[in-house]
């Protein structure tokens, strides 16, 4: 359908409680939003009454394409394809014929439902929602009105400057905008909950970087690939990531040699924290985050990870922390990380890992079984080796 007044309205979530920060909040929604349909037209941008109008020419904007991309842009709570018109009632009625007539003429039951925020308008509400509907009824004489479960929700709009007619909203993401709670680095692995953990620190508004651990030839090319993916692949929720590769099998390689086998993950998870604190040191990250869900494998332990967080210096945040393996999977199914994380390629934490690893480890232990090795030239080593490279959404990547 051809219609030149197309606009997207997204409402604004938790944006709306705000207060004073509510314009740079605003501010930074529409940084991302432009920055995310970029590609897909010369659109305008205009926020007013916890709306954000996203308007453009039809025939030059993909608006159907950006819809989709909005549905994963953090702070839009509720999210609609709309048409603009004159506001009376002659064109509000042609209108709804004109956008949703088809569903109407489809549909059994209808019902309209009006805003008016624009309290100058001379029906209200209610005067409305009865006007239309009665108009409605006259030019599909097969409907009937069902308030409670409708097949079609006609609605309509009376804002300041124009009318607005659209159908049900959809859900948007939800959260706050990525950028306004500060710097995470995400301790990527290839599995199903880190990539899930990242997303849900997005949601709060935290712009993630990520790290991920390599042990070639132990690891290969394809699990990094594999990484590259579901970096590129949140980075639709996430806005770009930057990724960071640590060369890691010096460090592995000296574990085994030299520590008891039963603490080898355990060491090799502290160590990973070391470097990527450092990192975060080095970059003025305030925060890590990982996937870890307590007791869903013998490294995430209570008592493992009070041994891994000693040596942090930074808050480590894990947001799966209380979820169920199948609340996680169901999330990753949602960003549509699942699918990824499932290719079988290996992770530097399979690699070397002890048949009997200790569940209950206490740092004295753990502490004794390190120090009989200096891994300090070995994670300046490592850290010195980092490479990077950024994921961008919507991006086509030849992995
Ligand atoms: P995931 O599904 O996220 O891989 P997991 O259940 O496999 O988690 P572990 O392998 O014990 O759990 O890893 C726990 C957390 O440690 C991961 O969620 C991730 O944050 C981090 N991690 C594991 N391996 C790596 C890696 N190679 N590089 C970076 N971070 C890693
Ligand atoms: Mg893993």
């Amino acid at each position: 359908m051809i219609c030149l007044n197309q606009v997207i309205l997204c409402k604004y979530g938790e944006l709306v409680l705000k207060g004073l920060n509510r314009s740079s909040f605003e501010a930074v929604l529409i940084r991302n939003v432009r920055r995310r349909l970029k590609s897909l037209g010369d659109f305008s941008y205009s926020s007013r009454q916890s709306t954000l109008f996203v308007e453009g020419d039809d025939s030059l904007c993909d608006f159907g394409e950006a819809m989709e991309r909005l549905k994963r842009v953090f702070g839009i709570a509720k999210l609609c394809m709309a048409v603009s018109c004159e506001k009376n009632l002659d064109d509000i009625e042609s209108t709804v014929s004109e956008y949703l007539g088809e569903s109407l003429q489809l549909a059994q039951s209808f019902k309209v439902e009006a805003k008016r925020a624009d309290k100058r308008f001379y029906l209200d509400s209610m005067q409305l929602m009865a006007e239309l509907g009665g108009r409605i009824l006259e030019r599909y004489p097969h409907l009937t009105v069902d308030v409670k479960s409708p097949e079609v929700t006609v609605v309509v709009e009376i804002r300041d400057n124009s009318a607005y007619v659209h159908g049900m909203p959809v859900d948007g993401a939800g959260g706050i905008p990525v950028g306004t709670s500060g710097r995470a680095l995400l301790m990527l692995s290839g599995g199903i909950d880190s990539p899930v953990a990242g997303t849900m620190m997005a949601k709060r508004g935290v712009i993630v970087s990520a790290i991920h651990f390599q042990s070639p030839p132990y690891t290969s090319e394809r699990a990094f690939i594999k990484v590259k993916k579901l970096a590129a692949k949140i980075s639709e929720y996430c806005g770009q990531i930057t990724l960071f590769s640590v060369p890691f099998t010096k460090i592995q390689e000296a574990i085994r040699e030299n520590c008891p086998e039963e603490l080898f993950t355990i060491i090799m998870r502290r160590q990973m924290m070391e470097i990527s604190q450092r990192l975060c040191e080095a970059y003025g990250f305030s925060a890590i985050v990982t996937g870890e869900s307590i007791g869903q494998v013998a490294s995430q332990t209570m008592a493992a990870m009070v041994a891994t967080d000693s040596v942090c210096r930074l808050p480590v945040f894990r947001p799966c922390i209380g979820l169920d393996k199948k609340e996680i999977i169901d999330i990753s199914y949602k960003i549509d990380t699942f699918d990824i994380s499932i290719e079988p390629y290996e992770d530097c934490c399979t690699v070397f890992t002890p048949k009997h690893p200790k569940t209950k480890p206490t740092l004295a232990e753990v502490e004794r079984a390190e120090s009989g090795f200096d891994f300090d030239p070995l994670i300046k080593e490592a850290l010195d080796g980092i490479a990077q490279v950024t994921l961008r959404p919507y991006e086509e990547y030849d992995f």
